[in-house]
């Protein structure tokens, strides 16, 4: 019988990348995320195996070319791997398939925290009445082509803009429903501002997401924030009494505990507080945020942050420590779509000025910004939304040296925009470092977890706008 692989020729995948961890052999691919741990034995055969495809496009162990065909290691000589990614990446951006919104109903903001990038940015009130009624007839008439309407509440702090938010919803909930079209919601907050009943409120408004931001112990949160010791305590005593019911409400709640070299200890102290009170739910997913300048975000603060490379010794840790204490351990890096949705063209930042822009960390400031919510002229808020020179626009990690032909393209496709100027990479890339102690972890993370059925084994849907703001 004929084997599926013997009518064409053959050649390794050029996403095929070897890592080596702790005296063992992962053989990954970052196109299909998938991994095979070798012996010396082992490696040696796929080595020959993959020698002989590049002399002659075939190999005598058809049952080992099968199974490296179907995990995507070996690929059809005649496929240019590359250009299928640039070709998919471009389709991707053009797409219209879902419209991305990042509203900020308020840039006010409820704390001070020592590292916020919005900081400095001037605290508008609320967004009018006026221009949330514009809001809504630029979604009533941007949706028509999408599939998915999909809101990322941002802000300052979007639940002091709580009855906006609740107002603007239904109003989309409405078109969505007229248009056949699908829609949900996420948040970032600070989570100071939630209540029984706002929780008891979130399935209402569809928000299948949210993310906290924790500092440490409640003395570190309340110091970092500028916020009474005593509320700080008893908002800690809130989170940890109704997170069981945020998880239930949303299906996706990520705690982000924001570390430098002063407080990276009290990341388990976080974790500790939840598991002690038997909150080990499956869909809390508990990360380290990076308190760094490489996004220019904290250029003026005197946090003693770790280095790229120090961060990815503690993030491992960190990821030891969770699978311990039997939590789901998320951020497995996976093939994208879009490194983020500044790129993408039906994707729009929001302010509660009216202003529109493309990065979502840049909302309230005029960075991205490059057209206005006018409530008096939808025709030109259209026409100039829809501007073929919008920031980000004409990214390509494709073209931009130092990433260009990197073997890990598929899993962050350059990763920030704002790292690249003039056609070159300009901040160091993160994403290698650590790799292989990351991709060791996961790969038996979920090999353990593979038995068991009540857990996602990959990172949890919808989590679009993750990527942008969450990490
Ligand atoms: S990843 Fe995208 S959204 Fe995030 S800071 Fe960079 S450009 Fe902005
Ligand atoms: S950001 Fe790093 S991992 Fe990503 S393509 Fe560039 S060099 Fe490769």
């Amino acid at each position: 019988m004929k084997t599926m692989t013997e009518s064409q020729t053959w050649k390794p995948s050029h996403f095929n990348v070897t890592l080596a961890d702790r005296g063992r052999t992962l053989l990954f691919n970052s196109k299909t995320a998938r991994i095979l741990e070798l012996n010396a034995g082992e490696r040696a055969v796929i080595e020959e195996c993959f020698d002989g495809l590049l002399v002659s496009g075939t190999c005598p162990n058809a049952d080992l070319l099968d199974c490296l065909v179907t995990l995507g290691f070996v690929v059809p000589t005649g496929v240019d791997e590359r250009q299928r990614e640039k070709d998919r990446l471009r389709e991707t951006k053009a797409g219209e398939e879902r419209l991305f919104l990042t509203i900020a109903p308020t840039m006010a903001c409820n704390q001070h925290c020592s590292y916020c990038f919005q900081r400095n940015t001037e605290k508008t009130k609320i967004m009018s009445a006026a221009l949330q009624r514009a809001v809504i007839e630029f979604v009533r008439s941007k949706v028509g082509n999408s599939k998915q309407l999909v809101v990322q509440w941002f802000g300052g702090e979007p639940l002091i803009a709580f009855d906006a938010i609740v107002s603007m919803t239904k109003a989309f909930q409405a078109i969505c429903a007229e248009r056949g079209v699908d829609y949900y919601a996420e948040m970032l907050t600070n989570g100071m501002l939630l209540t029984p009943e706002r929780v008891a409120a979130l399935p209402s408004l569809n928000i299948k997401a949210l993310q906290i931001s924790l500092d440490g112990m409640p003395e570190t949160y309340a110091e970092r924030r500028e916020v009474a010791l005593p509320k700080a305590d008893a908002y800690y005593r809130f989170l940890v009494e109704n997170m069981q019911a945020v998880v239930d409400a949303t299906g996706s709640v990520t705690v982000r505990i924001n570390v430098d070299k002063e407080n990276i200890g009290e990341a388990r102290y976080v974790v500790g507080l939840f598991k002690d009170h038997g909150m080990v739910d499956q869909r809390l997913d508990f990360r380290l945020g990076f308190i760094n300048t490489s996004r220019g975000l904290v250029d003026c603060v005197p946090h003693d942050c770790f280095t790229n490379t120090e961060f990815a010794d503690e993030e491992l840790a960190f990821r030891h420590f969770l699978a311990e204490q039997g939590y789901m351990v998320f951020g497995m890096p996976q093939p994208k779509n879009y490194p983020c949705t500044a790129i993408l063209r039906n994707a729009y930042t929001i302010d509660p000025n009216g202003a529109v822009g493309k990065c979502i960390p840049a909302i309230g400031t005029d960075q991205s910004a490059f057209a206005r919510i006018l409530p008096d002229d939808m025709e030109k808020t259209l026409a100039d939304t829809a501007a073929a020179e919008a920031p980000y626009g004409d990214f390509d990690p494709f073209r931009s040296k130092g990433c260009e032909g990197c073997k890990l393209m598929p899993l962050c496709l350059g990763s920030c925009p704002k790292h690249h100027a003039n056609g070159e990479r300009i901040v160091d890339c993160s994403m290698r470092e650590g790799l292989s102690g990351k991709m060791g972890f996961y790969h038996h993370f979920h090999k353990r977890r593979a038995g068991r059925k009540d857990v996602p084994d990959r990172e949890p849907g919808p989590g679009s706008l993750r990527q942008d703001a969450f990490e």
